[in-house]
């Protein structure tokens, strides 16, 4: 307790002013428990979760729902990435970037595919062709405004290291404007804060690129439980986002990366050829069809 109490007080001098308290992190995982008892119809997909608390999982293998999990792993990820991006030659900069073919309609949020967002990221980074390229990350599901139907909005919020502003807005940039893509690249003014933003997982109001004076819909019980009961099927690290950088933020090297992005490739080809059915769509509203077309 003593080391994790040691561990948040580094991760508050980081910069990060807002870092979940534990006291928090004890009342959301009740409330998530709370929530997922009524709509599971099987109960013993929580076995375990109940006995969790700040120091231990209830569980074998911790789960990306359980919230004591997700904070001791931003506890680690958060010094972990820091540590990696100042190293970096820069330009830093933070990244949002969603696209219309990955929302969904309330009540559908298990049709996400998490893996073709962050597919489709790093194609976009790869056209780059930069060797110290750094991402760090997160896909996240935000709950959309009233007037565009409180559906689910999905997106991959993350900190890019290595390139031009203008390159960034030029891979991310669809060449069709398929409705619902958006992308906003900002500069990284405190970088500790920023690390901690993009790496946070929990449900929100979707926040609009610019007029950041709206304050998002608190999400509703009824997409609370629909959020816990997607997170109940994820796996911890799912939606992370990471490029040029191992598991533990540790710098790629050239070497490394190659293996990897031909790993990459044979995956590829094994999904391209277990293509789903919406790929189509997706691709057209991804607006990376060029790209996606010439790797195949
Ligand atoms: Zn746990």
């Amino acid at each position: 307790m003593a080391a994790r109490m040691k561990q948040a007080r580094r991760v508050a001098k980081l910069g990060v002013s807002d870092f979940e308290t534990g006291a928090a992190t004890e009342q959301l995982q009740n409330e998530m428990l709370r929530r997922l008892e009524r709509v599971l119809f099987d109960a013993g997909r929580l076995a375990g979760l109940e006995s969790c608390n700040q120091g231990y999982c209830g569980r074998k293998k911790c789960a990306e729902v359980c919230q004591f999990g997700t904070r001791r792993r931003r506890l680690k990820e958060i010094p972990a990435a820091l540590h990696l991006l100042r190293k970096s030659a820069g330009p830093l900069y933070e990244v949002r970037i969603g696209r219309g073919g990955w929302a969904q309609p309330a009540g559908k949020l298990n049709r996400v595919s998490v893996a073709a967002a962050k597919k489709l990221n790093r194609w976009a980074l790869d056209q780059l062709y930069i060797p110290d390229l750094i991402a760090v990350g997160t896909f996240k599901v935000s709950v959309a405004p009233k007037h565009e139907g409180s559906g689910w909005k999905c997106e991959i919020h993350q900190i890019i290291s290595g390139a031009k502003k203008k390159d960034l807005e030029k891979v991310f940039s669809s060449s069709r404007h398929a409705s619902g893509n958006f992308l906003k690249v900002k500069e990284v003014t405190n970088l500790g804060q920023t690390i901690s933003d993009v790496l946070k997982r929990n449900v929100q109001g979707w926040q609009h690129l610019y007029q950041t004076e709206i304050t998002p819909d608190r999400p509703k019980k009824d997409h609370r439980a629909e959020y816990y009961a997607w997170l109940l099927g994820l796996n911890a690290d799912e939606r992370m986002v990471r490029y040029g950088c191992d598991g533990y933020f540790n710098k790629l090297c050239q070497r490394r990366r190659d293996h990897a992005s031909a790993r990459r490739r044979e995956n590829t080809s094994m999904i391209v050829a277990k293509r789903p059915p919406n790929w189509g769509a997706f691709r057209k509203a991804s607006g990376f069809g060029g790209v996606i077309r010439g790797r195949v």
